[in-house]
């Protein structure tokens, strides 16, 4: 069977074909600037040498899906003759609440849900929903399958995920720690016991994705028991342009000082603080590391900021599961920057946790960091969101 993945943003649609007799991918590509000037669609058949580009108004999702439609059954660059060559559609969908700790068939009543989701991810679901729309528009006899950032946190113990503040609001309100990247999480993680050839319900994991947004999850015997992003994708580490924690005083505060608009302080948080908003340089590590590089004092203080978060998460997590069999590292940084990699397991020998230098000369490839004497084993396991999300939606429709 073949398996249509959509990831839906606001104005972004990526997509990916898959066969899942092989797992191989079929194509792959991106609709970017959807309901804005220059909406262009970027397509990729494996194996083909030259990506497909067109340039074209996409008003709205269905629009852009139309687009993605036509390119994978196009007869120069498809890689399907129809429609119903797709078995399944897997939708990304940001948030799902407390409602569900797995993926889902969706149905009429799934989508009542998600609708009762937005209020927790603004910003996310209603793009995601709008996807559904459009593939249910399209094509409505194909059965599709909603995968959810939020579900492998569920099993997340109530002491990881109650904030103190009074418990009404998490009652009315729903204000409690959710977490996110969780279909990253568990991909590298199952992906990690298999390159250990350990079963993963005999493991204490940490898994680290570390991209523009990032998180780090304490993985015990399978199960995620604690995670560093919370209510939002803004508690936890530093991140790209995210500030991760900070006193929660810090915001009525700032409102003040800065007489800041309605919406203003959340902006501040979410785009222009982090790594940017230390170095005033960039959200790239690429940037930040040249700067550094070239002396650049702030650039050096949010790279050591960067790494100070995310080795104060480790040890919390290691203290949380008593004990750590291995450290998983993913996505842009943490699959590319060696560099940085170095300064978060350095000095940790004490907790059995070696990272090999000649090893850790490694970008984007599956690998084992760590010397031959580590007690800890440290990993690199690239992400695959998509392929997680293709396996659930196959295993959904096929009752697998
Ligand atoms: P997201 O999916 O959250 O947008 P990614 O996982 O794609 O993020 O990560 C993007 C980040 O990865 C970039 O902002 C950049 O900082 C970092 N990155 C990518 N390649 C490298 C590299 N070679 N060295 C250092 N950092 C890198």
């Amino acid at each position: 069977m073949n398996v249509l993945v959509i990831n839906c943003g606001s104005s972004s649609l990526k997509y990916q074909v898959l066969d899942m007799k092989t797992e191989s991918l079929m194509a792959k590509g991106l609709v970017e600037r959807i309901g804005l000037d220059g909406s262009i669609i970027t397509h990729e058949k494996a194996g083909a040498e030259e990506k497909f580009k067109l340039e074209t108004p996409m008003a709205n999702h269905t629009d852009a899906i139309g687009h993605v439609l036509e390119a994978i059954t196009d007869k120069d660059h498809g890689v399907i003759t129809s429609m119903d060559e797709i078995g399944a559609v897997g939708h990304r969908v940001v948030h799902a609440g407390e409602k569900y700790a797995s993926s889902v068939l969706i149905t009429p009543d799934v989508i009542n849900a998600l609708e009762e989701c937005v209020d927790l991810a603004p910003l996310h679901n209603p793009p995601n929903l709008s996807g559904i729309d459009a593939c249910k528009a399209l094509m409505p006899n194909t059965p599709m399958v909603g995968v959810f950032d939020t579900a492998f946190h569920q099993t997340m113990p109530p002491e990881s995920y109650i904030y103190a503040i009074p418990y009404e609001y998490y009652e009315k309100y729903g204000i409690r720690r959710y977490g996110f990247h969780g279909t990253s999480h568990k991909y590298v993680a199952e992906r990690g016991a298999e390159i250990l050839g350990q079963s993963i319900d005999k493991l204490k994991l940490i898994t680290c994705h570390l991209g523009n947004g990032a998180s780090v999850t304490a993985i015990k015997y399978g199960k995620s028991i604690d995670t560093s992003m919370g209510f939002t994708p803004l508690e936890g580490l530093v991140m790209g342009t995210r500030s991760g924690d900070i006193d929660p005083a810090i915001v009525t505060f700032m409102r003040e000082k800065g007489n800041l608009k309605p919406g203003e302080a959340n902006d501040i948080l979410n785009k222009k603080s982090g790594v940017l908003g230390i170095s005033g340089v960039s959200s790239d590590f690429r940037d930040l590391e040249k700067a550094a590089e070239e002396g650049n004092e702030r650039a050096i203080l949010a790279l050591k900021v960067f790494a100070h978060k995310v080795r104060f998460y480790i040890g919390a997590y290691i203290a949380e599961m008593n004990g750590v069999d291995a450290i998983i590292f993913t996505a842009g940084v943490g699959e590319n920057d060696m560099g940085m990699r170095d300064i978060i397991c350095s000095n940790l020998h004490n907790l059995g946790i070696k990272l090999d230098l000649v090893k850790n000369r490694v970008r984007g490839k599956e690998t084992v960091l760590s010397t031959d004497d580590s007690k800890v084993k440290i990993l690199l396991v690239p992400t695959n969101e998509e392929l997680m999300i293709a396996r659930d939606t196959y295993k959904i429709v096929t009752k697998k």
